[in-house]
Order: structure tokens, then sequence, then C-alpha cells
């Protein structure tokens, strides 16, 4: 497992060593964008882009609804005052009779009538619907995923009978929950059902359901004047819902309680707590937003908000024709190609402030400018795939440069410390580090120090023998022997030619003896092949341990290398203590 990552470590570090940057900063520019295309093909961040965009429907502000649109809500208070739901239907037949004379244009229900109750109150409600001739009924698509098995539940038939038309109240939020679009049609078994607000405006624009064209990201609506009407839709043909603002912000609410007793008292001639006038070529939606009671539905931008309070939104949305076009999967395409296309040459700057600077700007640019688009002209263009293309590759093109330096760091660093030959220190770096090491014997008297120095013995004659390049592969080999002697701790450098020295931190002369003397040995041991005949090496060692008064790293490498002389004049293949340190004359 080790081996496995130690090697990707070589192949990464060497490829990031040997690529040419600019090319490796285009090659990881591309794969980030196709990283963000897969990711905008499949629609992966979905979630995310909602956040956005509901950001941006809070940045528009509220709005409010059109003065034609009212709702009359089956509040907290009308169950207070009426009883538990459900009311019985004369309550409705009444209120549909009061509108009537009120001179409303289009009552709405936002409640399915679906089970039988008392007949005779059913058929009082029917009376008072075919009388007002205005009534409109919802009704539910259950199973509308499957064709097949789709099917519609209505109010009763007497009931049906008598409205003017009805629609359906489905709703499918989004992923996350929130209601953010809705379908104007639906099929059930070949027939088109309309929403029920779009089967409200179609009679209010005097415009036929099977007039309305499907077109690919759009409605269109032929009007008897010859005009068009073009309901942008997305790519599954939902209608975006244009919310208003906030539901107690934007539309005329009503009690059911009020209206009814508002109209009761000015039937007793007194004066009615509500202004029934208000009420005179209106369309009135009826529906529930008591506790309990109402189907509650997050929007953009508020957690609860009544279902009713969705019809009314489209509603209004249609007949202000005030739609919010969605980009569609091309639009939002274009955009992140030229984005690609401006972060290739971007990533191609030498200066990282300057790159770092045009990415924020960028960002903000694109940022602002859909958002405007979103305000003022009610176009939502994708945020998040854009934002994620423009920071995954800055962040990756800053790895890169930040690894790039760093392994540049790395090679520097050990092109000015280590000898090419044998891979260990040079006696500069070795210096610097036995320097430092003084320092701290300084202060910890108690420790130990010691340093060896080496020759390898008669090394000429190799060279002359077998030639430099086999000269070369000894060294190799004595460096490898003395790295593998010695601990993690120690240190050992190249002195220059076939010398070597080691730094033994924490070891005393007699310690280090021992290491040194063990290298000696395994040298010895050593053959080395060759074509001319087979052979061994020797080598001499001169060991000192180093007091903490030590007065210079110079000092004590030339009490080593005094030891060493000792040891080649004694007769090589010796490892020689220095005379002043404490086991002296010890040799092996
Ligand atoms: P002694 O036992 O007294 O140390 O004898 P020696 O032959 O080892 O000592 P001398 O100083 O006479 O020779 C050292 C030789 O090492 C001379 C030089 O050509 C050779 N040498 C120095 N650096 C290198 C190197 O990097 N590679 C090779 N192949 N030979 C080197
Ligand atoms: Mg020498
Ligand atoms: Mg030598």
């Amino acid at each position: 497992m080790i081996s496995i990552l130690s090697k990707i470590r070589l192949k990464l570090s060497n490829l990031l060593e040997h690529s040419n940057q600019d090319s490796t900063r285009i090659l990881i520019t591309s794969t980030v964008f196709l990283c963000v295309l897969f990711m905008f093909h499949f629609d992966l961040l979905k979630r995310f882009e909602f956040v956005t965009y509901d950001y941006r429907v809070m940045l528009r502000g509220t709005r409010l609804a059109d003065p034609k649109i009212v709702v009359i809500e089956i509040s907290d208070d009308s169950i207070a005052k009426i009883g538990r739901w459900p009311w019985d239907r004369d309550w409705h037949a009444t209120l549909v009779k009061i509108l009537k004379e009120l001179g409303a244009k289009k009552v709405v229900f936002d409640v399915i009538f679906s089970e039988k109750s008392d007949t005779a109150k059913d058929a009082v409600l029917a009376m008072s619907m075919k009388a007002a001739g205005n009534v409109y009924l919802a009704e539910i698509i259950s199973d509308a995923s499957i064709k097949k098995k789709a099917a519609l539940l209505t109010s009763l038939p007497e009931l049906t009978q008598a409205a003017a038309g009805s629609g359906h109240i489905n709703l499918y939020p989004d992923e996350d929950g929130v209601m953010r679009r809705i379908p104007l049609l639906m099929d059930v078994r070949g027939r088109r059902i309309p929403q029920l607000s779009l089967a409200v405006a179609l009679d209010e624009w005097g415009a036929d359901i099977n007039g309305i064209q499907e077109t690919r990201g759009e409605l269109q609506l032929l009007l008897k004047d010859k005009s068009k009407i073009l309901i942008p839709v997305d790519q599954r043909h939902n209608f975006i819902i244009n919310w208003l603002g906030r539901w107690k912000d934007t539309f005329r609410h009503y009690s059911y309680v009020d209206v009814v007793t508002a109209y009761a008292a000015l039937k007793k001639g007194q004066v009615p707590l509500i202004g029934l006038a208000d009420f005179k070529g209106k369309i009135c939606y009826v529906g529930t937003t008591a506790t309990g009671l109402f189907d509650i539905r997050p929007t953009s931008l508020e957690p609860s908000y009544p279902a009713v309070g969705v019809n009314l939104t489209v509603l209004n949305n249609l007949l202000e024709r005030r739609f919010i076009r969605e980009f569609n999967y091309f639009d939002n395409l274009a955009v992140l190609i030229c984005l690609a296309f401006i972060l290739f040459w971007m990533m191609k700057l030498k200066s990282y402030f300057k790159t770092a600077m045009l990415t924020i700007s960028v960002l903000l640019v694109y940022v602002v400018l859909a958002s405007l688009l979103f305000v003022f002209f009610s176009v939502w263009a994708s945020i998040i795939y854009p934002l994620a293309l423009v920071l995954a590759t800055y962040f990756f093109v800053t790895l890169y440069n930040q690894l790039s330096v760093t392994i540049e760091r790395a090679k520097l660093f050990k092109l000015a410390t280590r000898d090419s030959l044998t891979g260990l220190f040079n006696i500069g770096h070795f210096k610097l580090l036995l320097k430092a090491e003084l320092t701290t014997l300084a202060m910890r008297p108690n420790r130990n120090l010691s340093i060896v120095m080496s020759d390898v013995d008669f090394f000429k004659h190799t060279n002359d023998t077998y030639g430099h390049p086999m000269g070369d592969a000894v060294l190799r080999e004595v460096a490898s022997i003395i790295k593998n002697t010695c601990r993690a701790l120690d240190v050992a450098a190249r002195y220059g030619g076939e010398e070597f020295v080691l730094m033994l931190p924490g070891a005393n002369d007699q310690e280090a003896f021992k290491v040194a003397d063990k290298i000696r040995e395994t040298i010895g041991r050593k053959i080395f092949f060759h074509e001319k005949g087979d052979f061994s090496k020797t080598i001499s060692l001169g060991v000192t341990q180093l007091s903490p008064n030590e007065k210079s790293v110079e000092a004590a490498l030339a009490r080593a290398d005094k030891a060493l002389y000792e040891a080649k004049e004694s007769g090589r293949n010796k490892v020689v203590i220095a005379s002043n340190s404490p086991g002296a004359n010890l040799c092996s």
C-alpha cells in the first residue's frame, strides 16, 4: 500500500516537474470544464441552483396583486364562528348567492366537493351555482405520472355540471420541497385538463383550451382578435410561478365569515364591517387557510404559503402576462462555454494576483448580471454551474501553481544540499547541521555528540584498475552502506572525493567507534563484481567526540581527520579514536 502510494507520489511529482506549465493549466481548465459540464448535463447541483434562484426572487421585493383578484379565506376565525370543516354546503350556496348579488365576476372554489353530504344542501349549492353561472371548481388528477392510470377526481356530478368551468389544482414541488413551478396543462387519457387558474384566465381572454399550442419552451395561445399570448414553460412544460411577495402582503384578503356577516348586516340595514362593494367585478377565490386545514407549501419567499395562494399567483401571472423565462439547456451551455474561454485566457496569466482579481471580478460580474437579468427581465439564468466552473478552475489551477512552486523549491533545496553521485548531504550542508547540533550541545552539556570521518583505502587504484564508472559504483555502494548502518537521526555526508563524514547525535566516542567499525566490517565484506575480476574494498575511519565547549566545527572535523590519518598510517582498514577523546587509543 505504502509503496503504491509512494509510486503515485513519484509519478505525480515527475509529471509536475516535467510538464509544460501552460499546457498543464489548459489541461486542468479543460478537465474542470468537462466535470462541470457533466454535472450540468445531469443537473447534479439543482438544489444549489434553487438556493441562488430563491435569493434572486427575494431581491425583487413585493408587488401588489392585480386588484381584480381577491381571496375569501376559510380562515381560523371562520372556522371558530361557523364550525368544524367541512361546512354544510348551503353555506357555500349562500356565499355564491351573495357574491352574485354583489356583482363578483367569477367565483373560484379551491375546494373539491367530491363526497356526497346532505343531498338537499348539495342541490341548493348546485342551484345557486347554476344561477350565478360564474362558479369554477377545482379537481385533482390522481396517478398523473402513469398515463394509463391517470384519473380525475372531481366534485359531485350535479355540481360539476352547474359549474362554469373547472381546472386541476395538482401541485408538484421541486426536489427541495419548495413550490416554484406548476403544470398548466395536463393530460388525462387524451383529454387536456387546464390548471384551475388557466381555466379562469382562458375565459377571461375568451379563449379556448384547444387553441393552445405546446411548443418547445412555450405555450402559444391564439386569441379571437388574432393576437397571441406566449406563456414560457420550462423543459418539462411547467410554468414557473412568478411570486409577487409574501402571502399577507400581496392579495386582498377577506374572511369567509366576514363576507357572510357583512352581507347579513347590510340586509338588516346595518353598516357592514367590510366594504362589500369591493367584490364588484372581482375574481374571488375561495380557499382554506385555517391552521391545520390548509395545504402548506413552502415557496421561494416564505416557508408556509397556502395552496390557494399558489393558484392565485398563477392567475395573477397569467392576467398580467408577467412570466419568468428560464434559460434553456443551450442558453446555459453557451454561458458555460463563454466562461470557459475567458478562464482559458485568464489561467495563462503569469501574475497570480492578477488571476485572483480577475477571477473575483468575473464571478461578481456574472452574479450581478444574472441577478439583474432576473430582477428586471424575469429571466432565470443558471448561476450555480458558472460559479462552480470559475471557482473550481481557479482552485485547481492555484493548487497546481502552488505544488509546482513547492516542488521547484524542493528541487533547488536538493541541488543545494545533496551530493549528486551518492545522494548524501554535501559538506556545506553537513557543516550547517553540525553547527546546529553544537549549539544544542552547548545548551545541554550532558548530551553526547560524535563524528566519524572516513576515507576509502587505495581508491585511486580502483579507478586505475577498473575505471572511473566502477569507482563511482563503489562510492555509491559505500555511501549506501554508511547510510544503512546508522540511525535515521544520524547525518551522513560526502566530504569530497572518496571521503565521507558522519554525525552521530547522542553517541559518545565509544558508541561512535562501534558504528564506525560496523561500517568498516560491512564494506570489507562487500564483493564488487567486475569483468577483470571480482574485488573488495576497505575503508579507514577516524572518530571523535565533541565537547560542549567545542571551539568550532572545523576544529572537530580536523580532529576526526587526524584520527583518520592515524588509521591510514597504522595500516588502513581501521577505526581510530582521536587522542583527546575519552576512549582514545582504542582501535580495531
Ligand atoms: P589512500 O588509501 O591513501 O586514501 O589512497 P587513495 O588512492 O584512496 O587516495 P588518493 O587521494 O591518492 O586518491 C583518491 C582518488 O579518488 C583520486 C581521485 O581520482 C578519486 N576520486 C575522487 N573523486 C572521485 C569520484 O567522484 N569518482 C571516482 N571514480 N573517483 C574519484
Ligand atoms: Mg582521500
Ligand atoms: Mg583514499
